[in-house]
């Protein structure tokens, strides 16, 4: 329909087909798909067992320049390209996605299901609760947090003796060990079965006393919403507390580190143990305390079980959709799972594509794609898909700012080819940075309706000349699959050209090289400077034998340094590390750039205005 109408009532006038069925056509057996209603499913993690040696499909990663506050079409280019290769080239496909969170969905930018006719279908479902993931990892991280303030207080207040009678408590007025117990006992090498026969040295080593440094605590609490109020806390406020009082904070959920366990893991057993290495903090001799000392790691285990398995959905035109694990790509590593990526190579065959979406532009999501999550998976991409749009560009050439919820200037809507032109440094940047792992880049400039044939072929001819494999104008937002063909055609030809592919840093260089090393070669930074803060931190880490996990940089995504004002190709900067986190249990270190924050804040005018539920129709309003 011309004009294409909302988001919402788009994805409402299709009737998706049901999920049982599209799970069938993608050669699932029924027995490896859990119904979620009519039009979500989660897929059992033993497919990959039983398509063990079936070989994988081609890997395709969509990324792109560095994008102004609205967006610049990558789900959106993710949809339309499987839906183009699809249901119009008559491939095997699959789309793998992440799960939005409730943070941006009412907040700034509005849900991520792609948009116009290219979308993840129903978009309310998606863009809501979907299967409840996120809730589980909020569940799980407040566990974390909640056992480690609770732990420092009984430690505190209580004996060895004491602690040790309300661990084996009476039952039948005797004291037993618990099956667990006894599991723990052996480990420490005490062969007793009877509580009361330990010597109060045995007592103390079973109590183990974690004696957590409360100023080394790491570990944050989380809630899926922005709200900036949460950014600094005062915790244990009440008398019960007896004066343990604490600052501290809430990261938004999607930040936790479960959350990027769960995109980075390779199964229930790996996911286990992941979840048991988390450190949350150290004692007050320098020890790591980990999720495992708090005794926590296999309730966590427990409140994830359902959350490891991919989310099937379908686009509009029918081809299927994994949507599974949701991190940021600004302030966690900003892709999706490992595993939806691993089942939907299998289901596709060697003749299929799974396309990929990497969060925000090149700089941070696809360099996080290839140095960690491909590191982990060992999966190696054949195409690198760069998202680049005219507004973008020329807001990068020096056009005035863009806001979410105001009309755009001018310069945007009438031909400009001199701003357009001076902005394509950005373009050149992000397809050389895309270059820098060997993997061939297609453009794709998704084209919007004020764009003029002169805009678009300048920004085809200058991503050609910048070294891009190929660079095509892509209308699918407009015209669903049928609009991004010649996408879809650029990026088969391709998959089938050789490929060089490499990381950018090996990772047993020291911690500060290879955050410099991504600031020099990626953002253009002439240097990294650290704060006091991350120095103590890299000893620390460096010490603790953590020194050699891969790096996520926690950065502005509007500019490719860390100040989002500065916008095409900054130079000349120093890139500030403000302080570092480690990841240990999802397997990074975690280097706050600037000003970052990780609890994003909602703006005057938030996307929950215009949200409404029709009582009549039950319809929801007001999402895009
Ligand atoms: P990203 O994944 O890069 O953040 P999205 O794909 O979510 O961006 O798109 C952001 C918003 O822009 C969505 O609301 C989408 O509908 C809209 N959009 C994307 N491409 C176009 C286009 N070509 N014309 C008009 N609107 C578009």
């Amino acid at each position: 329909l011309k004009p294409v109408p909302s988001d919402i009532e788009i994805s409402r006038s299709c009737t998706p087909k049901p999920i049982d069925r599209l799970a069938r056509e993608i050669g699932l057996f029924s027995e490896e798909v859990e119904l979620y209603g009519k039009t979500k499913a989660k897929v059992q993690l033993d497919t990959i067992k039983r398509l063990k040696d079936q070989p994988d499909g081609k890997y395709v990663v969509v990324t792109g320049i560095t994008p102004t506050p609205l967006g610049e079409g990558k789900s959106t280019t993710t949809v339309g390209l499987v839906q183009a290769l699809g249901a119009h080239l008559n491939l095997n496909v699959f789309a793998c996605v992440r799960q939005p969170s409730q943070g941006p969905t009412f907040g700034i930018k509005g849900g991520a299901a792609g948009g116009g006719y290219s979308q993840v279908i129903p978009m309310e479902e998606f863009n809501l609760h979907l299967t409840g993931d996120i809730h589980a990892i909020t569940a799980a991280n407040n566990l974390v947090a909640a056992a480690i303030d609770a732990r420092m207080f009984h430690e505190s207040t209580q004996s060895d003796k004491a602690l040790f009678n309300r661990l084996v408590p009476l039952s039948s007025g005797q004291r037993k060990f618990s099956p667990i117990q006894l599991n723990r006992l052996k480990r420490l090498g005490i062969e007793k079965s009877d509580p009361s026969a330990l010597t109060e040295d045995e007592i103390s080593r079973f109590v183990l006393r974690l004696d957590i440094d409360p100023d080394t605590i790491t570990w944050q609490r989380v809630m899926d919403t922005n709200d900036r109020f949460l950014r600094k806390i005062t915790i244990g406020q009440s008398p019960t507390e007896k004066g343990f009082t604490r600052t501290t904070q809430f990261d938004i959920s999607v930040a936790s580190e479960i959350m990027a366990v769960l995109a980075l893991t390779s199964g229930l057993e790996d996911m286990r143990q992941r979840l048991a290495k988390m450190v949350v903090a150290s004692s007050r001799s320098g020890v790591p305390i980990t999720t495992e000392d708090l005794g926590v790691s296999g309730a966590l285990t427990v409140l994830m079980r359902d959350a490891i398995k991919p989310n099937l959905m379908q686009t509009l035109e029918g081809t299927p959709v994994f949507v599974h694990a949701g991190p940021f790509a600004n302030i966690a590593h900003g892709n999706s799972s490992i595993l939806a990526d691993k089942i939907a190579l299998k289901l596709v065959g060697p003749e299929g594509f799974v396309v990929t979406e990497a969060g925000f532009g090149a700089d941070i999501g696809m360099e996080k794609f290839f140095n960690i999550k491909c590191r982990y998976s060992g999966l190696r991409p054949h195409v690198v898909v760069l998202v680049a749009t005219v507004r973008a560009l020329k807001m990068h050439g020096g056009g005035p700012t863009v806001t979410a919820g105001l009309p755009l200037p001018k310069e945007y809507t009438d031909e400009n080819l001199e701003l357009l032109e001076k902005g394509c440094s950005n373009l050149k940047k992000q397809v050389e940075n895309a270059k820098a792992f060997g993997v061939p880049v297609v453009v794709a400039v998704n084209a919007f309706k004020t764009d003029t044939d002169a805009e678009l072929d300048l920004v085809c001819s200058l991503a050609k000349a910048a070294g891009a494999f190929d660079a095509v104008r892509c209308s699918h937002w407009a015209e669903g699959g049928a609009g991004a063909v010649a996408l879809g055609q650029a990026v088969q030809k391709a998959a089938n050209s050789p490929s060089d592919f490499r990381f950018l840093y090996d990772v047993e260089l020291p911690i500060v090289d290879k955050i410099r090393i991504i600031a020099q070669k990626i953002y253009g930074a002439d240097d990294v400077e650290l704060l006091p803060e991350a120095q103590q931190k890299v000893e620390v880490y460096t010490k603790q034998g953590f020194g050699n996990l891969p790096i996520c940089m926690a950065k502005t995504h509007l500019s490719l340094s860390h100040d989002p004002e500065k916008k095409g190709v900054p130079t000349g900067f120093i890139l500030p590390i403000r302080d570092i986190r480690a990841s240990v249990g999802a397997g990074f270190l975690y280097p706050l750039v600037g000003t970052m924050s990780t609890m994003p804040g909602l703006p005057t005018r938030p996307c929950f205005y215009d949200i409404d539920l029709d009582p009549e129709t039950e319809q929801i309003n007001g999402l895009f």
